[in-house]
């Protein structure tokens, strides 16, 4: 979740690094050029930090703290199985989404997976979701909500496809992915354990590894070696509703009452939604 006071500062601090980005992504892109080997790379963001708390106001648990922990257990555990692993933060600071997307893109080869925990103001809400927006993404998005979901105590509140900005600005397979609610009383107090944090990065982990053996209409006619996992079901919350195939019943019906309600092109609406929301 990101805070709406934080917006203004966020696009204050984005405009200053439009320099400072063309560059960055020039020199990366040149160096990612001569490595695009046959190693994935693993691109690991650990949602928030420095002043950016996450969550909302008040909240007991500090989401960036969880979220950089569970990121730092998945590093180890996928740089074990022989991926090339690139943090977009590895310690308490404040790094711009534009950054963390420049970073994504200027690895040819990688996938991106961004680590956050829900809140809400209703201590019962609960459960793991998993956000995908670009369709090549949705394996992706599968494999990890399969075992993380899979593996928790947590509800399943399903994939949702969603035009967060990192997701929609990463040209690579990028998921966002929500490890439970903070602000439940029994989630926090799971995310507040080690064991747990350990136990939901080798669940990612076992996603990215599993996402070529992902079943379904996306992927290609290559032959799944080992356990095949179903591509998951989604709920679409982008809002648009003109470019949409997939849809299901309930995710057309929201659409359409959204859109009566409000005066702005679907596209600006789901635009702006996506600017005010981190995840
Ligand atoms: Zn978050």
């Amino acid at each position: 979740m990101m805070p709406t006071n934080l917006y203004r500062l966020r696009l204050f601090s984005a405009s200053l690094l439009i320099a400072f980005l063309s560059t960055f992504s020039t020199t990366q892109a040149k160096r990612a050029s001569h490595d695009s080997g046959s190693a994935t790379t693993v691109v690991i963001d650990a949602g928030h930090g420095g002043y950016d708390r996450g969550g909302i106001p008040g909240q007991m648990v500090a989401e960036k703290e969880m979220t950089l922990d569970v990121a730092q257990r998945l590093k180890k555990t996928l740089a074990e199985s022989g991926y090339r692993v690139v943090m977009t933060r590895d310690s308490d600071v404040f790094v711009p989404l534009g950054t963390r997307v420049a970073i994504a893109n200027s690895y040819s080869n990688a996938i991106f997976v961004s680590i956050h925990f829900n809140s809400a103001k209703r201590s019962g809400a609960g459960g793991i979701e998993t956000y995908f927006f670009n369709r090549e993404s949705l394996p992706l998005a599968s494999a990890i909500h399969y075992f993380v979901a899979g593996g928790a105590p947590s509800s399943n509140r399903s994939v949702r496809r969603r035009g967060y900005y990192v997701l929609r600005k990463t040209t690579v397979p990028a998921v966002l992915v929500e490890c439970g609610f903070l602000t439940n009383p029994t989630e926090a107090a799971y995310a507040q354990t080690a064991s747990y944090r350990q136990k939901l990065a080798e669940e990612i982990a076992a996603g990215v590894r599993g996402r070529n053996s992902v079943g379904g209409a996306l992927t290609t006619t290559r032959v799944a070696t080992g356990e095949s996992i179903p591509l998951q079901p989604y709920i679409d919350q982008t809002k648009v509703a003109k470019s949409e195939r997939h849809k299901s019943k309930r995710s057309h019906k929201k659409s359409a009452r959204r859109k009566k309600k409000s005066s702005k092109p679907a596209g600006s609406e789901a635009e702006a939604a996506s600017k005010n929301q981190e995840g």
